[in-house]
């Protein structure tokens, strides 16, 4: 069995500023357009958290620490 572990980087475009970044599919923060789940970058889930705090409302929780990262292959 090998020791070495692959690693895959997947890249989309953030579903508000559409700047491409790379995330974890499984784990990158997400919101539903048109049925189809768009990942969102890691700036504009830190916006959207405090736009939440400020408007009193409840915080979207912390993804995994992973969620801008790249995946392990085996997770493929
Ligand atoms: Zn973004």
């Amino acid at each position: 069995m090998s020791d070495r572990q692959g690693w895959v980087t997947v890249y989309g475009p953030c579903v508000l500023c559409r700047q491409m970044f790379a995330f974890h599919p499984h784990h990158v923060p997400s919101t539903p357009v048109n049925g189809v789940r768009e990942p969102m970058c890691e700036s504009c889930f830190r916006r959207v958290q405090a736009a939440q705090r400020a408007q009193g409302i409840p915080v979207t929780p912390e993804p995994p620490p992973d969620a801008w990262d790249s995946m392990p292959e085996s997770e493929l």
